[in-house]
Formats: structure tokens, sequence, C-alpha cells
């Protein structure tokens, strides 16, 4: 099962990837982790992906892409795998749409975690990472509503998406989330 899961930041979407990956065995290919991770290591990437995160932009589609399709190569993707923080940009979704052909491997489903933008502003300012001082949440909302959002139409055009409500409980929503996933699973 190949999944895409989208929404803004502080909508829950690191905590239910943890719940999916873990009851439906997916390779968790998160962009965001993927490249702290660089950042903190020092990496060429990591330092110029750095520029861009500490201000809450989008590091450049270029740099991204190079990023996921290596990694879109690993052996443990092959079984199932949970994008998580990309595609963020219709570049990056047609730039997917290429690797997955290439591969004759296919979608089965786009995931939106839905949170009206209020809730997202409290939820975020009560979090400790460097990236969520209010300015640069600000940016990151801003980044997401203008660059992301618009992948919402893609894949619905391509009939791919499902919204999942974001308010409740973590259970409640993962509930929501089975509920859809169930019925690709194996
Ligand atoms: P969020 O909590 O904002 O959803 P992530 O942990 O997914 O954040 O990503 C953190 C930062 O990493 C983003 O603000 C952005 O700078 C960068 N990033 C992650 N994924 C991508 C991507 N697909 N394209 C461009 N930048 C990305």
């Amino acid at each position: 099962m190949r999944v895409i899961f989208i929404g803004p930041p502080g909508a829950g979407k690191g905590t239910q990837a943890e719940k999916m990956v873990a009851k439906y065995k997916l390779a968790h290919l998160s962009t965001g982790d993927m490249l702290r991770a660089a950042r903190d290591a020092k990496t060429e990437i990591g330092v110029e992906a750095e520029k861009y995160m500490s201000s809450g932009q989008l590091v450049p589609d270029d740099v991204i892409i190079g990023v996921i399709s290596e990694r879109l190569k690993q052996p443990d993707c092959a079984a199932g795998c949970l994008l998580d923080g990309f595609p963020r940009t219709t570049a990056q979704a047609e730039a997917l749409d290429k690797m997955l052909a290439e591969n004759a491997s296919k979608l089965d489903v786009v995931l939106e975690l839905r949170v009206p933008d209020e809730e997202l502003y409290k939820r975020l300012s009560g979090r400790g990472r460097a990236d969520d001082k209010p300015e640069v949440i600000k940016e990151r909302l801003v980044a997401y509503n203008n660059q992301t959002s618009p992948l919402l139409d893609y894949y619905g055009k391509k009939g791919l998406l499902k919204t999942v409500d974001g308010l409740g409980t973590v259970d409640d929503i993962f509930i929501r989330i089975e509920k859809i996933l169930d019925e690709y699973a194996v």
C-alpha cells in the first residue's frame, strides 16, 4: 500500500503517521525527519536545507526530489510506504508521478488531515521545536496554504483524495484513518 499523508503543520500528522506505519507495516518516509537528520549531521544537503527550514520556507524542489527519489529505491519501500511531508508542491507531485511510473507502481490513496487554522496556531505555540517561533509558524502555514493545499485539488481530480477530520482525541482520529486504510490493506 502506498499512501501520501498531507496536512498543515500542527495537524498531528507525526502522531498518526507512527500509528499507521505500525499497524499497516509501512516504511515511513518523513521528509521533515530526513532533513532534520541531514541538518544535524551537517551534510551538504542538510546545511542547504537549514537556510529554508529555519525561516519556515520550503526547501527547493530539486533538493527534496533528489532525497526522496533515493529513498524510494530502498528495499523497505517495496512492500508499502507512507509518504509524510512529500509531495508539498505541484512540481514535487509531478516528479513523484514520474518516479512511480518508472517503477510501474502507483498510489493507493492520499489522506488529508484537516484542522482549522485557529486550532493550528494554538497547538503550534505550545510546542518547543526551533521552527515553532510565532513568525516561523506563520510562514509555515502560509507555505502550506499557498504551495501545498493546491495538491488537494491535484489528487482530488485523480480520485485519490480522502479527507479526515483532525479534531478529536488521537484514538478518535486514528479510527477515522483506519476506516479508510483498511480498504487498501492486503
Ligand atoms: P511541519 O511540521 O511544518 O509539517 P515537517 O517536519 O514536515 O514540518 O518539515 C519541516 C521543514 O522541512 C519544512 O518547514 C520545510 O522547510 C522542510 N520540508 C520538509 N518536507 C519538505 C518538502 N517536501 N519540500 C520542501 N521542504 C520540505
